[in-house]
Parts: C-alpha cells; sequence; structure tokens
C-alpha cells in the first residue's frame, strides 16, 4: 500500500491512524489485574545504592522467563501507581523499583498514548500507552543541544535543569525478543530516554545540573513556573 509505512518490524502507520501493538494499553493492564498478588512496588528515592548501580543487559533467552515478566510487570505497574498518585511520570528504569537490569517502562499518556516524530523522514508511529524497552542504547546523538527542566520519581520533590541532545537514536528488543531502531527521534521522547538511559549506568539527573541555581524544589518552581521556564529552551509538556 502505498500509503502506508513499515516501521520498527511489527509497527506501521497509514494516514496517521493509531495502529495495535504489543504495548498496548489493554495488555498491560490486563496482565497488572492478574498480578493484583504481588505487593505494591515501591520507587526508591534517591540515596538508595541500587540507583548508582550499573544493570546488567537482559539475556534474549530470558525475556519469556517466569522471573523477568514478573520484573517487567512490577515495574510497569509502579508507573501506573506513580501517574494515578502523583499526575506525572512518563517511564520508569527498572534500577527504580530496585531491579538492576536494563529495561525501561514507559508510558506517555494521554488519549492516544505516545506519539513519536522521526525529524527526517516526518513520519509519526502512534503508541496507545504503556510499553517496554529492553537493553536500550542510544547509537546517535545530535550536535544541537537543548537546555530543559528535569523531574524523576526518584526525587519528585526536585527540578533539575538540564543540558540535552536535541535528538538521539535507540536501538532496543522489544516483549517479543524483536531488535528495533528508532532514528532521529523527536525532542520529548529523545530528552526523555537519554534520561532513562542514564538510570541504567547509575547516573541521575541531579548529578550534573546545567548552570547556576540548576537544581530547585518543586514547590518553588510551581510557583514560579513562568520565571523558569524563561530560563530554558524546551518545556516538557504534560501527558496526563
Ligand atoms: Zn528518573
Amino acid at each position: 500500500m502505498e500509503d502506508s509505512r513499515e516501521l520498527n518490524g511489527n509497527l506501521a502507520i497509514k494516514d496517521e491512524t493509531p495502529v495495535p501493538s504489543p504495548y498496548d494499553a489493554s495488555w498491560v493492564q490486563a496482565t497488572l489485574c492478574n498480578i493484583s498478588h504481588l505487593i505494591s512496588p515501591s520507587v526508591l528515592l534517591v540515596g538508595e545504592p541500587q540507583l548508582r548501580m550499573t544493570c546488567e543487559s537482559v539475556a534474549l533467552e530470558d525475556i519469556k522467563c517466569e522471573k523477568f515478566l514478573e520484573e517487567k510487570y512490577r515495574l510497569h505497574r509502579a508507573l501506573m501507581e506513580f501517574r494515578n498518585v502523583n499526575g506525572f511520570g512518563r517511564s520508569i528504569a527498572a534500577p527504580q523499583i530496585g531491579v538492576t537490569k536494563r529495561f525501561l517502562a514507559i508510558n506517555m499518556g494521554k488519549g492516544m498514548g505516545m506519539i513519536l516524530l522521526s525529524r527526517n523522514s516526518n513520519v509519526s508511529v502512534y503508541f496507545t500507552g504503556p510499553f517496554t524497552l529492553i537493553n536500550p542504547t542510544i547509537t546517535f546523538k545530535s550536535e544541537k543541544l537543548i537546555s530543559l527542566w528535569d523531574d524523576c520519581m526518584s526525587f519528585p520533590f526536585l527540578l533539575v535543569r538540564k543540558q540535552r541532545h536535541a535528538s538521539v537514536s535507540v536501538k532496543f528488543v522489544d516483549d517479543e525478543g524483536v531488535t528495533h531502531e528508532w532514528k532521529d527521534l523527536d525532542t520529548a521522547t529523545s530528552e526523555l530516554l537519554q534520561h532513562e538511559i542514564d538510570h541504567l549506568d547509575g547516573i541521575l539527573a541531579l548529578d550534573e545540573p546545567f548552570g547556576k541555581n540548576g537544581i530547585v524544589s518543586r514547590e518553588v518552581y510551581e510557583k514560579n513556573r513562568e520565571y523558569f521556564d524563561r530560563e530554558v529552551d524546551y518545556v516538557i509538556e504534560p501527558t496526563i
């Protein structure tokens, strides 16, 4: 079909219609209901040693193993609960619930879900709700840099001014063990994945604030949002 584009092996887009994917919100929701017996995972706060560890890659043969599946569902559940309670939170890395393995749960949320916009090809891919990135690595970083106020579920009471690459490309494995590469991602997805992949190497946004007075309490930021947002050239859009 002329107007459809095959992307990333199992995702396609035709006339910008959302395409069901293995990451469909109903998939995670149904799975989360099935594991309601699991103890609600708590998100580790800054200072916990697991947040500083370099995480191990997930072995491909483990992707369908019970242990990994349980860890993955716990991570999705932690993200869902955090979003419900706090009204923000687009993603979480496994070490944030004490699992020192290289995978992320993401939910760019709000109705339609996540929109990935490739800078160069001008093609959008829509995701409906949560999905998983296993062993993600950055394969390209743009020269162009942006500054923004970043937050984190492990220090939700703080905002940190960061400088990040405006666009990155990311390679990862999906829930089925298939490798994908997302090229030239839009700024929202790029800054998010730089933050999350740093977590897998024990790096927190707090480690390298950009510029003077680069760490502020959320309370102070909320009170003077316009002032602080004028200091940066990119502002994160709410997803809830
Ligand atoms: Zn974080």
